[in-house]
């Protein structure tokens, strides 16, 4: 098959998502131009792609305009942990509306493919299980996780706006919960805290009872996703779930990762945050069907590869600190 490099410019780029999909389009022949504001990214993220002429990088944020002359977007800027999202959540929310209506502005302007990263948030605390994409969702629209929720549902709403209007091509994915190297050590995500907090034997800080269920999709398999989802013909345009949908009990997930990691941590229990959804779990049918897509790698293997990044990440920490 002949290559034809495109010029794709991947915003939050420097973070856990981003870099691994910066990684993946350079693979594949692809020059791209990372967009990052630094706030919950980071250059070592990226710092091994810097000696690829193919690659570059530049300090910018979203809710200002871009311009660049590109092919293709992949509009991924936006803190995604609970903990980072609520940190400023008017900034959250400016991220998701003045980010996504720059980010349209530019595609329109020099007629690029434009790929949203939407989110099972836009569910809430779903009343439908598993979520299907006609699912319209149970959002508490004033809560702590607004910003991020409503943000990312009026994102939607201007990409099929700016499609349905200005005829911009668009794809939107909503991804649940992924994991893998290159999570933030503080994120906050229930998988790096649970594998940071086993590495170091201090206690597993479980929510609630932990009866709450999520799904989760390794990074490599996702990235799969977008790519195959980017590649589609102009008649699809999402929103389409990507996810696993394996769904266990957070309390399980503790369990399996003490096991993996031989770890002496204790469970606790702490306060369910407010609004925190109770379940939730992809229908990646349509993802199946128009995609022929499904995640390959099992939750062991995916946690496995996580857990011996993080090893490696704390043990640099610590030689740090002893010099
Ligand atoms: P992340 O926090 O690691 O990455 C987000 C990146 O965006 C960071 O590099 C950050 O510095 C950058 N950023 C934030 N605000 C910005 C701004 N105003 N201008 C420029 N850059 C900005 O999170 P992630 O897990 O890599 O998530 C990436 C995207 O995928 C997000 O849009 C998130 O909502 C979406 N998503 C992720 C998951 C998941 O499980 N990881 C699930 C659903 C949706
Ligand atoms: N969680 C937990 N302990 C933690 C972090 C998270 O029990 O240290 C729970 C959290 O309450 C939620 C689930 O794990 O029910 C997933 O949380 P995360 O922040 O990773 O993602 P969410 O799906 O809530 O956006």
């Amino acid at each position: 098959m002949e290559l034809i490099t495109k010029r794709i410019l991947v915003t939050g780029g420097a973070g856990f998502l981003g870099s691994h999909l910066c990684e993946r389009l350079i693979t594949l022949g692809h020059d791209v131009l990372c967009v990052d504001n630094y706030f919950t990214g980071r250059k070592e993220n990226v710092e091994f792609l810097l000696q690829n002429p193919r690659f570059e990088a530049v300090r910018h944020d979203i809710t200002l305009p871009f311009h660049a002359e590109i092919d293709e977007i992949y509009n991924l800027a936006c803190p995604a942990s609970p903990v980072h999202y609520q940190f400023d959540p008017v900034k959250t929310t400016k991220t998701s509306i003045l980010g996504a209506i720059n980010m349209l502005g530019l595609a329109k302007r020099v007629k690029a493919k434009i790929f949203q990263a939407s989110t099972s948030e836009v569910y809430g605390d779903p009343e439908i299980h598993p979520q299907t994409e006609t699912y319209r969702g149970n959002v508490n629209p004033i809560g702590p996780r607004a910003c991020y929720d409503e943000g990312k549902r009026c994102a939607e709403t201007l990409f099929f706006d700016y499609h349905r209007q200005h005829g911009v091509k668009i794809k939107v994915a909503r991804i649940f919960n992924t994991y893998g190297p290159r999570m933030h050590p503080q994120d906050g995500r229930v998988v790096s805290n649970f594998i940071v907090q086993s590495l170091q034997n201090q206690d597993i800080t479980i929510f609630g009872d932990g009866s709450q269920t999520r799904a989760f999709c390794y990074v490599d398999d996702l990235i799969s996703g977008f790519i195959k989802l980017m590649g589609t013909d102009d008649t699809i345009t999402g929103p389409m779930n990507l996810g696993n949908p394996h769904e266990i009990p957070v309390r399980e997930l503790a369990e399996q990762i003490i096991r993996l990691t031989g770890s002496k941590s204790k469970i606790v229990h702490c306060p369910l945050p407010q609004d925190d959804p109770l379940q939730r779990c992809p229908d990646i049918t349509m993802a199946s069907e128009k995609l022929s897509w499904k995640p390959q790698i099992s939750l062991e293997t995916g946690l496995t590869r996580t857990i011996t990044y993080f090893d490696k990440l704390l043990s640099q920490r610590n030689d740090i600190l002893k010099e």
